[in-house]
């Protein structure tokens, strides 16, 4: 990677207008007015300049997957889902695969393999659930992966079918499809135009394979943001630093929730790898468990809870006390809001996607998009934690509203510890930068993807606006 040298001329930093910044050998060199310096220069036109944003927590294989699949999430019931569904078989030859996610039950109900049969009887079908903890597999695609025997994450029914629900079937899944991996050169575009220089993976799928398809894409320049990658198992870093490895994830759900012993096990060896633990949190249930398992096994610095879907109030004090970050998801409460509003209990509701509240106790709290369970785009995420509207504009746990700025630092710490310190422009930080097309305030005001006019990471331009 050539490392060219740069000055943003005319920009906005930290509040202080018409400053220079000159990068050198991916870093930042030196800031202030008028300054001299070989190489390039890109004109700021007075826009604001701030340290790339972060997404804490995405899915990134997933999310490239996302974008060559039928997307079900707007389909409202049966009628609308088949409609979907069978629009998307028939641009595909018979015998073909189709990936569909989104599901939910209020579309049709639980589904299992007859019902899909019925819907796509000459092709492969595989429907995920919305949570992502189940697919849902046609008779055509069931035969197709169990035909050297199913997993005991597949259902049977009580006379021992398959019904072809398989449950937290992820990695099995992929290791039986010979599909050729998700092109990732979709989803990295998508991103640096969103201002993101850092992204962590939050997959416990991640294995030697997966990370190595990232790690490849980022070395390509397909993805050029730093990467971290969480993973169940174990994981080592490449020399090249394409990655870094971040803490083990924790999957629970409420189904079958992981017992306690076996929890604080996962923890304890997790420190040996000098790793962190993250630990997937979206109901109560699962909250309570994993703040008993850490009071057990003891929690560090860098420890997370993800999403805090529903953290009650009293968990606060205890988040705080363990020292666990919590990275929740702002966009979840605009795009499923309006679901959140009619099925969570009302004296619930203000527990949902906790921020301002979790902030004011010294909880560190960062956020994520979770994508592809919601959308990449971090300004959306702004604007729902500034908002609390749901995508009908009805309000939502609007205690939980937090400032602007806030907001946006929730997108700006390290990746090793977010929820800290929001990262600075400084002489001597890495390069990685996003300028935008106006000053702050102004933004602020309207935050959007649309107004970010380059991206830079190391020092290089992975974007620049028309
Ligand atoms: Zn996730």
């Amino acid at each position: 990677m050539e490392d060219r040298d740069l000055i943003l001329r005319n920009v906005e930093v930290a509040g202080r207008p018409g400053q220079d910044v000159r990068l050198a050998r991916g870093r930042i060199a030196e800031i202030g007015e008028r300054l001299c310096g070989p190489g390039d220069s890109l004109d700021g036109r007075g826009g604001a300049l701030l340290p790339g944003l972060v997404d804490h927590h995405i899915h990134l294989l997933a999310s490239a997957a996302r974008a060559q699949s039928a997307l079900l999430e707007r389909s409202r019931d049966a009628v609308e889902f088949e409609r979907t569904l069978r629009e998307a078989l028939a641009a595909r030859p018979a015998g073909a695969w189709l990936r569909a996610t989104g599901y939910h039950e209020r579309m049709a109900g639980d589904l299992d393999r007859d019902v899909l049969d019925r819907i796509a009887p000459g092709h492969r079908l595989r429907v995920q659930h919305q949570t992502g903890s189940l697919w849902i597999l046609n008779s055509l695609a069931l035969e197709k992966v169990t035909a050297q025997g199913a997993p005991p994450e597949a259902e049977r029914d009580a006379a021992g079918r398959l019904t072809g629900r398989i449950w937290r079937g992820d990695a099995w899944l992929r290791a039986r499809l010979a599909n050729d991996p998700p092109d990732l050169s979709a989803l990295g575009k998508t991103l640096t135009a969103h201002g993101i220089t850092g992204l962590t993976d939050a997959s416990a799928t991640t294995d030697g394979q997966a990370a190595g398809l990232l790690a490849q894409a980022h070395r390509l320049g397909v993805l050029p943001q730093r990467l971290t990658l969480m993973s169940a198992g174990p994981l080592a870093a490449p020399e090249d630093g394409a990655f870094e490895v971040g803490p083990v994830k924790v999957l629970l759900d409420d189904a079958r929730l992981l017992d306690l012993a076996a929890f604080v096990e996962r923890i304890v060896e997790a420190r040996p790898q000098g790793r962190a633990v993250a630990v997937h949190c979206v109901t109560a249930g699962e909250l309570a468990l994993t703040l008993a398992a850490f009071e057990i096994a003891g929690a560090r610095p860098g420890d997370r809870v993800e999403h805090g879907g529903v953290i009650p109030a009293d968990a606060i004090p205890v988040l705080k006390q363990l020292g666990l970050t919590v990275v929740t998801q702002p966009a979840f409460v605009f795009e499923r809001g309006d679901r959140y509003l009619a099925e969570v209990d009302p004296a619930e509701q203000g527990d949902l996607y906790r921020c301002a509240s979790l902030l004011a106790a010294g909880v560190p709290t960062a956020a994520s998009s979770d994508a592809p369970y919601a959308s990449p785009d971090p300004w959306s995420g702004i604007r729902a934690a500034i908002r609390r509207r749901t995508r009908d504009g009805q309000p939502i746990g609007t205690a939980e509203q937090v400032g602007p700025m806030t907001a946006l630092n929730l997108y700006l710490g390290e990746r090793r510890a977010p929820g800290g310190q929001a990262t600075s422009i400084a002489p001597g930080a890495a390069a990685d930068l996003c300028l935008l097309s106006a000053p702050l305030a102004e933004i602020l005001a309207e935050p959007s993807a649309e107004r970010v006019r380059a991206t830079i990471v190391a020092g290089r331009v992975v974007f620049a606006a028309n």
